[in-house]
């Protein structure tokens, strides 16, 4: 018999982070940064593509949401910068 339950297209780990769910807000993630320039640790020029938890070659994600997609100029208070 065949099953009823959809087939997702992505898995949960290649889904995009949205700004609405738990660890996201938590973490004061915005998709685009500027919209965290009140934001006490937010210094400007820090976006996720200079973050070191920010991984280019696994689909944009950020190992800090289990490597799910994050959108290169966003931003979150666990921004660190890159190792040079
Ligand atoms: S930890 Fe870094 S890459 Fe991940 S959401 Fe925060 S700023 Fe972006």
């Amino acid at each position: 018999m065949a099953s009823l339950i959809p087939v997702l297209p992505v898995s949960a780990e290649q889904a995009e982070v949205s700004e609405d769910e738990p660890l996201a807000k938590a973490l004061n993630y915005v998709k685009v940064a500027e919209e965290a320039k009140n934001h006490p640790k937010y210094k400007e020029g820090h976006i996720c593509d200079n973050c070191m938890f920010f991984k280019p070659d696994q689909n944009n994600g950020c190992a800090l949401f289990n490597n799910r997609r994050v959108e290169k100029g966003g931003w979150c208070l666990s921004w660190a910068a890159k190792p040079q």
